[in-house]
């Protein structure tokens, strides 16, 4: 079937855009491209989540914070999904010997938000049905796409192939991208997939007594030095804990005494509130793998363009790849309030969009998860830094910005929030250092005023 307006027939059409993909972005996206008028298609190789009984998919609930809420608001959903979260205002450290001390993510009043995934993603799909100019077309696979005519191949269900064109291709497939495949045969283009050695197993904490097992309004953390457990909030008072391990380290744990046996050395605290059913946390799926994917560019000619996870999946410890996804959105819709035209919108999003990759500043995240799981001398030292970097903040909130703070509460650009987080990083570590040296030369020339006033009193 040919959508695309290029066919002489269909001048007067509006012009065709075929979203592939009907995830978290795919959906946002269809919503974004329909606003502006375009005919919309979107591909989805799953069945139709809203009718669907049983929904498969990856983490159970997710951080959404300012970049995904502010492109949530654009299309006018912000509110709707804002009110079906629970606001997290600090991590909830939780050390071995069972005792809780909070560190707030930001200033009062600031926080980020637990998210139920599959919730989000029917609100998405609700939204997109309500737009006339979006067609969602659901399990279809798409096989593969020619770069020269543009036509792509879907398989449905029943196992019948149909040959689409349309004038644009939005590539929100996902990590393992169909889409980008035809990317990876173009002079240029660059590609790499690093595959973290921690994978990741999800389970739940159910309420005691009809209540939440933990304070709600925190994500708790269990660092462990090489690993880390966390648990974020659901409206139905379940906490979604997610292990976050070394394979080899989950291969050790092979019964339910063993998990026992794990959890009483390394979560003692977790296990009333998991209760009967932590012996069998390990077994009812496999940890599951975390992939981070770099490319460069994100689009080709004016043809086909990859956004979400398609473009730039990273590891999840700083809750941004669905917020950096839903950001792409907003980008792209910036771009296009300037330039119409799909030949100089293309190429002007990679321009901007690539070095905004926080998947290539994979260091960032890495450092964050080190820290965050050391549980002794460098998260003392985090601590520290942390206050020392507030009460900068205070005092020159221009200037000094905590991390976290540029990232998760700001729409500062992610390679502006590297640039500037390294240049702070430089003049605080100075700063520190200037200061012990100041009160190490003050506190030797003390030490000596003060014996040589001994030495003077002395009558030897
Ligand atoms: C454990 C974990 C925790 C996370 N926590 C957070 C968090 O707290 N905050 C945050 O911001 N991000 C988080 N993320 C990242 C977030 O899940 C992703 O960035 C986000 O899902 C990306 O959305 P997407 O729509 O680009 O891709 P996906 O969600 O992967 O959606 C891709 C869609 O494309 C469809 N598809 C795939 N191939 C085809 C094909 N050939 N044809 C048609 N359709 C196809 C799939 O069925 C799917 O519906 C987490 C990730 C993990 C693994």
């Amino acid at each position: 079937m040919d959508y695309s307006t290029n066919d002489s027939k269909s001048t007067s059409k509006k012009k065709v855009v075929a979203v592939v993909g009907g995830g978290l972005v795919g959906n946002l996206n269809a919503c974004y491209f329909a606003k502006r008028g375009f005919q919309v298609e979107v591909f989805e190789s799953r069945e139709d989540i809203l009718q669907a009984k049983i929904v498969k998919g990856r983490s159970i609930n997710l951080v959404l914070s300012h970049r995904g809420r502010q492109t949530l608001k654009h299309v006018g959903m912000e509110d709707t999904i804002i009110s079906k979260g629970i606001p997290m205002h600090s991590r909830m450290i939780h050390a071995l010997n069972g005792t809780q001390s909070p560190i707030p993510y930001g200033k009062k009043g600031q926080y980020i938000l637990s998210i139920d995934r599959a919730n989000l993603n029917k609100e998405l799909l609700s939204a997109a049905e309500t737009y006339p100019n979006i067609n969602l077309n659901f399990a279809n696979k798409l096989l593969d796409w020619s770069t020269e005519t543009g036509a792509m191949t879907f398989v449905r269900a029943e196992g019948a192939k149909e040959e689409i064109q349309a004038d644009l291709i939005v590539g929100c497939d996902g990590a393992f991208s169909a889409i980008r495949k035809q990317f990876l045969r173009q002079s240029r283009f660059n590609y790499s997939q690093t595959y973290t050695p921690h994978g990741y197993l999800e389970f739940t904490m159910p309420p005691i007594n009809g209540e939440f097992a933990m304070k709600p309004n925190n994500l708790h953390i269990w660092p462990r030095n090489t690993f880390m457990m966390i648990a974020l909030p659901n409206l139905d008072k379940t906490f979604n804990c997610t292990l976050f391990m070394p394979f080899e380290e989950f291969e050790k744990v092979t019964t339910g005494d063993k998990v026992i046996e794990f959890f009483q050395k390394y979560f003692p605290d977790a296990i009333p509130l998991i209760g009967a059913l932590l012996r069998g946390i390990f077994f009812r799926l496999p940890a599951q793998a975390m992939v981070s994917v770099k490319c460069s560019s994100y689009h080709f000619g004016d043809k086909c363009v990859l956004m979400g996870d398609a473009a730039h999946a990273m590891v999840p410890f700083y809750g941004q790849g669905m917020n950096a996804g839903f950001e792409d959105c907003l980008v792209f819709n910036e771009i296009m309030d300037q330039l119409k035209d799909f030949s100089a919108v293309l190429p002007e999003y990679t321009r901007v969009r690539v070095p905004d990759d926080l998947a290539m500043y994979n260091y960032v995240e890495v450092t964050y998860f080190i820290l965050l799981t050391n549980s002794d001398v460098n998260s003392k030292w985090f601590l520290f830094r942390k206050y020392v970097d507030n009460f900068l903040h205070i005092i020159m909130p221009r200037t000094i910005i905590p991390l976290y703070t540029m990232v998760t509460f700001t729409r500062t650009r992610y390679h502006k929030v590297v640039k500037h987080w390294h240049w702070q990083d430089k003049v605080i570590n100075q700063g520190l250092l200037f200061c012990a040296a100041v009160s190490v030369a003050g506190g030797s020339y003390l030490l000596q005023l003060w014996s040589r006033l001994q030495a003077l009193k002395s009558p030897f």
